[in-house]
């Protein structure tokens, strides 16, 4: 390389950090490299240059939004199997899996016994949409209403409330699992009607839409979070057995052939 070619990539270096492109900076020579190789128009390794530092980009941005989402795992759609759960139509969740539900602020609700993949489902269309670029955010009902308590009893309801409002999606697991008290509701009530059109939520519950009455200890209260979380919702129940107890079952069965 020349003294000249030196000056410039350096010159480039500097530039490139200047202009937040800490990737450019890093890969310039190798981006030369390879133009000099292959024998690149100008547009083409500028086109490469900008796609590249795009992508790491991106890939940055998707990292950073999963570790903010606080989504218990990373699973995708490809790890579910879909052939384990034959009532469920894989079209059904592969549709959501395009997210124009998000994109149009609408809800979905995986519904269903324990162990049937409502969480894995709900975390994969969560992954999806953190890859496509929308903010995310993880909580079981409990840990939220939890937070919402503590947060009005210390007189920061209205910043803790920012926290389920602000992110594209909210992501609300094991709606139904223990029993609200109606203050405890009320703050559901807050975080439902205040999203409604304006951003969606992927729930999960144990329980049937009919039977969120005594969830919420409520009827007329759970009457006014249904209208707002189902006028826009796709509703997927999954009704069949437990993949974890499927798993358990195998394993015992193994051991008592053993024994
Ligand atoms: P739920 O939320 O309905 O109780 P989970 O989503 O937590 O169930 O699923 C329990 C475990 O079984 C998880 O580890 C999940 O990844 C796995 N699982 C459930 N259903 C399937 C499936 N059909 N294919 C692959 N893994 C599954
Ligand atoms: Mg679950």
């Amino acid at each position: 390389m020349s003294v000249y070619d030196e000056l410039t990539g350096t010159r480039i270096r500097t530039t490139a950090g200047k202009l937040g492109l800490p990737h450019l900076a890093e890969t310039i020579n190798e981006y030369a490299r390879r133009a000099d190789e292959a024998k690149m128009g100008y547009l083409d390794f500028l086109d490469l240059v900008l796609s590249e530092e795009l992508a790491v980009r991106d890939d940055r941005r998707f990292r950073q939004g999963l570790r903010l989402s606080k989504l218990p795992h990373h699973k995708t759609l490809d790890e579910y199997d879909f052939s384990f759960q034959p009532e469920l139509d894989p079209r059904k969740v592969k549709d959501l899996a395009s997210l124009s539900f998000v994109d149009g602020k609408a809800n979905a609700a995986l519904l269903g016994p324990p162990g049937v993949g409502k969480t894995h489902i709900a975390v994969a269309l969560a992954v999806a949409a953190c890859r496509a670029g929308y903010s995310i955010y993880f909580t079981s009902l409990d840990d939220m209403v939890r937070s919402l308590k503590a947060a009005e009893a210390a007189g920061r309801l209205v910043n803790k409330l920012g926290t389920y409002l602000r992110p594209s999606v909210l992501v609300v697991d094991e709606v139904g699992y223990q029993p609200l008290e109606r203050a405890e509701a009320n703050l559901v009530f807050q975080v439902i009607s205040k999203r409604y059109e304006k951003g969606s939520i992927i729930l999960t519950s144990n329980k049937t839409f009919s039977e969120w009455g005594q969830v919420f200890g409520d009827e007329v209260l759970a009457t006014a979070i249904l209208d707002r979380l189902l006028h826009h919702c796709e509703v997927i129940a999954i009704n069949g057995p437990s993949y974890r107890l499927k798993n358990r079952l195998q394993a015992i069965e193994r051991e008592t052939d053993v024994a």
